[in-house]
Order: structure tokens, then C-alpha cells, then sequence
């Protein structure tokens, strides 16, 4: 084959250009636009959807990494939902973090204000993803992902993903063999199959129906708590859709977040607890709901007044399945994977044990393989020698800083890190964790970005999606109802840059061509 993705030019560039705004469009390959693109239109509300950031071609992706990541998905799904039940554990990563986030401290107080009346759902539903880049030692040596982090609230792009290796798989089969500098026709690409939507609405679907039947007579539905405003609101339309069937049919509604207590209540009477719904749109019905599934809630800006943190705690509190409960969402913090990855003293039992049933523990090493190093930034003798690193002008260019947060555009990378650790107070230092940057080789590929394509070197961010569901009570086996592998997701962003957020205009979507 001649060289992969080929560089295209001229009219080539322009019909490809063409043919993929169509598919997408097309498919809900789809974001809203940005409000200054709706402002300028001569007809408000006319411009729906614009196609979202995407490769041209599929990116070449090692096959030994991507089998890794597949593989060990299961096993972290298992850790995960092991972590959320220990709230001991839990505890201690609170303390960690420190009371200078305000944040995590207020996710906490939830839980230990539905603590103490006692929770009345003990299952709890887990939409997991768990990204990496590919690490390479030296030019000789095996490829292996490396996790960049693991999400358990909101872990978005499972719709888009799946549509985008729905794109690639077409342009392979109708458009690719077209052009004349290549010869990457049908069967010249090894396309891995991406259930992401299938795999996460199933995850859902298993949590709807495990939740038993409605004690309050009123059916039972699903509800998307969605933040005001979403761009990003077609890839949760794919999922929305693929929950609501056919072939059974599920009731699935969206809430924006800041009018959760509007339209909801706990069931009156009995200790159920049961979380009713009664939609703006048919205010002559009320729905049970089985599961609140959230999209919405993992940063400070979703929550701007106490009235946010009091529709959290209803939700909490009420008998709905979340996901994710605020243990979970504790659980992916990123102070929780530094104490995973952090090695412990000599002669003392690696963190991991406590979570992984004995079945488990051959698949340690899998989880382990995974890891790259993170360092504490608080005043243990770890935290120490990372203050150090953090400091140094040179050391500090193979680090990123992450505080405790979701959604991109948190992080202090390289240079950075020293000036800003210097604006903060020391005592906030705790909150942050210190992680060695991850270099993956960069491919090179065009994006299509806006209608303009841009070509050159990229870099890819592979997120592997797990569904979850479990028994928060049951910790000696584990509890687990339902573990799955749901699909993946490709990121891919220019070389340039730190960022790899597609919401946040710093990436864009990919697929998977393996080599
Ligand atoms: P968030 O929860 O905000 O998505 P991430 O930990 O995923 O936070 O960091 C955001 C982005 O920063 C990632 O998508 C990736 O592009 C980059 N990044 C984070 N950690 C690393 C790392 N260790 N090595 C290389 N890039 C990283
Ligand atoms: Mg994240
Ligand atoms: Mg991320």
C-alpha cells in the first residue's frame, strides 16, 4: 500500500471534502453551533446542526494497543464499581484532596447527608471511559497504551463515535478507491467494528429493567439530565434514541439540570423515595423514574447556587438508579488513579488488591501495564520529590498538572506548572496531581475542520467505553450484575496542541484503521 492516509490535493480534497459534509449531516455526525453562528443568522433557529470536526481518513492505530485496551476494560469496570463501594477508601481521597476544593467537599456532603437517612437504591449504574495514547519506549520496542484518565460521570462521544467508524467504513468502500493516489480500496483497512451506542444504551436498558417494577403505578422511565444549552446534543440523541428502542419500547426524557426539582418530586407517603416525573411538555402525565443518567453535573458551573446542590441531593437520595451516584463520580477523581498508580513501600500490598476479587488478580498486571506515573503533590515523600519536578524549569516540560476536575481545559502543562503552583497558595497544592506526559508518536492526517481542511501531524487519544451495573452493598462478591465492553471512541487532535477536547475545539473525531 502505498503510504497511509494518503495527502490529497486539489479537486480530490474538494469532492472528499463535500462527500463527508453530506454523510454527516446525513447521520448526525452533528453538533449545534457555536450561539455566535446562530446570532448571525438571518432566521433565527434555522441552523440546527453543523458537521462535527472528523478525519478524512482513519487513523493508523497499533492493533497490539487497541486489543490492550479492550481487553483490560472489564477488569476496570470491576475496579471501578469496587472503588464506589468503599467508602472508607473514599473517605480518605476526600481528605486528600483537601478543603481547598470546594467542589469535591460540596460532592461529599451529598453522600453524607444521604448517608445518614440511608440510601434506599443500592444498584448503581456505571457509564465508563477509560482513555489512553499510545507509549512507545525506543523504535524497537512494543507499543502499549498508556491510561490518560478514567471517566465515571458524562464520558461522552459514544454516539458520535459509532457514527464516525460508520463514515470511514463508507468512504473505504465508496470513496477511497476513487483516488488516484492511493490504493485503499475495500478490504485494504482493517475497520474494527464500534458498537459504542448499541453497548452503551444496553448498559442503560440492563439498569431500566434490573430496577424492578413501578410501585407508584406510574410507568417508569428514563430520564438524560442534560446541561442547558448542549452542543454536543446530537451524539446524546444517538444514545437517547437506541435506549428508546424498538425492539422494547422506553420511555427517555430529557431535563436540564437547573430545572430538575421544577419537574420532579419524591413519591409522597412510605419510605420509597421513588423520584416521579412529570414532563413540561405532558403535564397531564407522571412517570417513575428508573434511571437518572447524567450529562450534566461533573463541574462547579453546573452547580451555581445552593438550589443546584439541592436538586443533586433529591437525586441522590431518591430510589432512581444513578448514573453515576456521587461515589462513583468521587471514584474518578484523578487523585483516586495517582493513589492506583502511586507504587507503595516495600513489603505493603499494591493499592489494587483491595478492590480485585482473588479471580481478579491475574489481571492485575494487565491493569498495572496501563499505568504511567503519577505523583501526589502534597507533602508525603512522593508529593515531595513531584514538588520538585513540578518546580524545575526543565524537569517540570515532561509533566501535566491536573487538578479534580471533568471536561477539559483544567490542565497546567509543562512550562506552565511552576508559575502557576507559585500564583496558588501552598496549601491548595494537595489538590493537584502531577503526571507524566505521554508521547505518542504522531501520525500524520488531514481534519476537516469547519469546512477547511487542515493536514499534518496528529495525535490520537483512544477511549474504550464499560458499562457496569452493581450491588453497592454486596462487596464480598462484588455485586456485579452486568459488566461489559461498550465500543470506543478515537480522538485525534493537531500536534501542536495539549488539548484533545472535540466539545472544546481543540480536537476532532477519528476512527480506528488498525496496523
Ligand atoms: P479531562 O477530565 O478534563 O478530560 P484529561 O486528564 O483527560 O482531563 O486531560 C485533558 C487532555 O489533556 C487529554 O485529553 C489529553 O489530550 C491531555 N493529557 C492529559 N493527560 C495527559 C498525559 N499524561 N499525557 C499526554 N496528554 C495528556
Ligand atoms: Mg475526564
Ligand atoms: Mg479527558
Amino acid at each position: 500500500m502505498a503510504a497511509y492516509p494518503p495527502e490529497i490535493t486539489g479537486p480530490e480534497s474538494e469532492r472528499l471534502t463535500e462527500v463527508v459534509k453530506d454523510w454527516s449531516i446525513a447521520h448526525g455526525l452533528t453538533v449545534r453551533p457555536p450561539p455566535a453562528v446562530l446570532a448571525a443568522d438571518a432566521d433565527p433557529g434555522n441552523i440546527l446542526a453543523t458537521a462535527v470536526p472528523v478525519t478524512l481518513f482513519p487513523s493508523p492505530f497499533p492493533r497490539v494497543c487497541f486489543e490492550q485496551g479492550v481487553h483490560v476494560q472489564k477488569t476496570y469496570n470491576e475496579l471501578y464499581a469496587s472503588i464506589s463501594q468503599d467508602e472508607e477508601f473514599l473517605t480518605q481521597i476526600v481528605k486528600e484532596i483537601g478543603n481547598s476544593d470546594e467542589f469535591t467537599q460540596a460532592l461529599w456532603k451529598v453522600h453524607l447527608r444521604v448517608k445518614e437517612e440511608g440510601y434506599v437504591q443500592n444498584l448503581s449504574l456505571g457509564l465508563f471511559r477509560s482513555d489512553y495514547m499510545v507509549h512507545q519506549e525506543s523504535a524497537s520496542s512494543h507499543p502499549q497504551v498508556k491510561q490518560v484518565e478514567f471517566n465515571t460521570i458524562a464520558a461522552s462521544f459514544g454516539g458520535l463515535s459509532a457514527q464516525t467508524s460508520q463514515l470511514h467504513k463508507y468512504l473505504s468502500s465508496a470513496e477511497y478507491p476513487l483516488l488516484s493516489a492511493s490504493s485503499i480500496g475495500k478490504g485494504h483497512l482493517t475497520l474494527p467494528d464500534n458498537k459504542s451506542v448499541r453497548g452503551l444504551a444496553a448498559g442503560i436498558r440492563h439498569a431500566f429493567t434490573a430496577y424492578g417494577e413501578s410501585t407508584t403505578g406510574h410507568p417508569k422511565c428514563v430520564v438524560f439530565l442534560v446541561q442547558g444549552g448542549e452542543r454536543n446534543i446530537f451524539d446524546q440523541k444517538h444514545l437517547e434514541y437506541e435506549v428508546a428502542g424498538p425492539p422494547q419500547s422506553v420511555p427517555v426524557f430529557r431535563l436540564p439540570f437547573a430545572q430538575a426539582t421544577q419537574h420532579t418530586r419524591l413519591a409522597d407517603g412510605g419510605p420509597g423515595r421513588q423520584l416521579l416525573y412529570t414532563p413540561p411538555q405532558l403535564p397531564h402525565l407522571t412517570f417513575e423514574v428508573a434511571v437518572v443518567y447524567m450529562r450534566c453535573g461533573y463541574g462547579p458551573d453546573d452547580y451555581p447556587d445552593a438550589g443546584a446542590w439541592e436538586a443533586r441531593y433529591q437525586i441522590e437520595r431518591s430510589a432512581a438508579i444513578k448514573c453515576p451516584s456521587v461515589l462513583t463520580q468521587v471514584a474518578g477523581t484523578k487523585k483516586v488513579q495517582q493513589v492506583l498508580a502511586t507504587p507503595v513501600g516495600a513489603g505493603q500490598a499494591p493499592v489494587l488488591h483491595r478492590f480485585l476479587s482473588p479471580a481478579s488478580h491475574a489481571a492485575l498486571g494487565d491493569l498495572e501495564a496501563t499505568f504511567t506515573n503519577i505523583y501526589p503533590l502534597d507533602t508525603s515523600a512522593a508529593g515531595r520529590k513531584a514538588r520538585e519536578l513540578a518546580l524545575d524549569p526543565e524537569q517540570c516540560k515532561r509533566y501535566v498538572l491536573k487538578p479534580q476536575r471533568e471536561g477539559g481545559g483544567n490542565n497546567v502543562y509543562r512550562a506552565a506548572i511552576p508559575g502557576f503552583l507559585r500564583s496558588i497558595p501552598e496549601s491548595h497544592w494537595d489538590a493537584h496531581i502531577l503526571m507524566e506526559l505521554i508521547t505518542p508518536p504522531a501520525v500524520r492526517n488531514t481534519i476537516l475542520r469547519n469546512g477547511a481542511l487542515e493536514s499534518g501531524g496528529v495525535i490520537c487519544e483512544l477511549g474504550i467505553y464499560g458499562t457496569c451495573l452493581w450491588d453497592q452493598r454486596e462487596r464480598e462478591g462484588r455485586g456485579v450484575r452486568h459488566n461489559e465492553m461498550a465500543g470506543y471512541l478515537l480522538r485525534t487532535k493537531g500536534d501542536q496542541s495539549e488539548e484533545g477536547g472535540v466539545a472544546a475545539g481543540f480536537g476532532c473525531m477519528d476512527s480506528i484503521a488498525l496496523v
